[in-house]
């Protein structure tokens, strides 16, 4: 079944990397056609996550040119391949996957969603990656329980939030944020975490052992890290025996290799997850998304928008998220 669908749209694309200015807004770019087993939705919104900027920024290798930024999609359902039978036309979903930065994306029925009544438009996109990131984290790269010391850095940020919060529900004990700025920490702790520390301007690592020192075993037993480069030597550190750094992103540039001999001394583990492989399989991202959406449906998560953008602001929307002036999620509304 298909309403009537144009053939060209609007994108935010790239033709080759480097800074925002390389973003191009195709005022003419094709709408594509889903297979058998896809479905095609009508953006209404979609959302911007860091990982766009490793792909303006050619950390991360976009294919083929021209590449359509963007990895989640909120709107409505408008064609749907022979073989999908869980969608129809019309269905209002939300879901992950390539090139949602534009008005029309092809999506796979199994990364996709139908959004609950209850919860308003722009709310489930604003936490397909980031939610599902912090959720899939909590539970399987380490596995938080009640009373366990935490430390998330760049708290504030989109992840951040959401870490601090699912922390909060799940019982750990001390949730040690990270931030560059003392509004940043303010909102940290809003949204669960119990102690702030301005990473910018005070020793982290002597402050979480400070803040820990208490402990049978003073130090974090994982840190949530998604800066990368700049915090890694100091999570070596800061972690207790058998703790674990979950090393998700890359903000302040990617992590240089090092010796695994240097785990040794604590026993640490080092992981590097990416949501993707934790619900590759139809069943994960359903379990997973169905929690999801019962935290927001429930409200006993907030999800903060800083701003919401239209397509066209897209450069400005990169400068914004890499100058480390914005919390939560920032949004493109179409
Ligand atoms: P954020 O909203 O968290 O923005 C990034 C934050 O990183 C900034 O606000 C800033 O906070 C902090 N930061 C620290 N150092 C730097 C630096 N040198 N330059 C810029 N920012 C810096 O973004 P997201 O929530 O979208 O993503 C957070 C991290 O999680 C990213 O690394 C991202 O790649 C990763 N990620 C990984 C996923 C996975 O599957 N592995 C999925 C989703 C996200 P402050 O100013 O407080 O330091």
């Amino acid at each position: 079944t298909t309403m009537s669908i144009p053939t060209t749209q609007r994108a935010v694309q790239i033709n080759r990397t480097g800074g925002p200015e390389v973003i191009e807004i195709n005022t003419a770019a094709p709408v594509p056609t889903p297979n058998d087993n896809e479905i095609l939705v009508n953006n209404q919104f979609a959302g911007l996550n860091y990982i766009d900027t490793y792909f303006r920024s050619g950390l991360y290798q976009p294919s083929p040119y021209p590449y359509t930024l963007g990895r989640e999609g909120e709107g409505h359902v408008v064609a749907v391949g022979s073989n999908v039978t869980d969608f129809k036309v019309g269905d209002r979903v939300a879901y992950t996957g390539p090139n949602t930065q534009a008005e029309y994306t092809v999506a796979d029925p199994n990364k996709t969603i139908k959004i609950p009544d209850e919860i308003k438009p722009g709310v489930t996109v604003a936490s397909m990656i980031q939610g599902l990131t912090a959720l899939t984290m909590i539970r399987e790269s380490h596995l938080v329980k009640a009373g366990d010391s935490i430390l998330v850095h760049a708290a504030a940020g989109g992840v951040g939030l959401w870490l601090c919060q699912l922390l909060r529900i799940v019982g750990a004990g001390k949730i040690i944020a990270t931030a560059s700025t003392e509004e940043k920490l303010e909102l940290a702790k809003a949204n669960g975490a119990t102690h702030g520390i301005n990473y910018t301007k005070e020793d982290w690592v002597a402050k979480v052992k400070e803040i820990t020192g208490d402990q049978d075993e003073p130090g974090v037993i994982a840190v949530f890290d998604g800066v990368g480069a700049s915090t890694f030597e100091g999570d070596l550190e800061v972690l207790s025996r058998k703790g674990s750094l979950i090393s998700f992103g890359n903000a302040s540039g990617s992590v240089p290799p090092f010796a695994i001999a240097r785990l040794a001394a604590k026993n640490i583990k080092v992981m590097r997850p990416q949501l993707f492989a934790y619900i590759a399989k139809k069943e994960e991202f359903t379990a997973y998304a169905n929690e999801l959406l019962e935290l927001l449906k429930t409200e006993k998560i907030q999800v903060r928008i800083h701003e919401t953008y239209t397509l066209e602001q897209a450069p400005q929307a990169h400068k914004d998220i890499e100058s480390r002036g914005t919390t939560g999620k920032l949004l493109y509304k179409l």
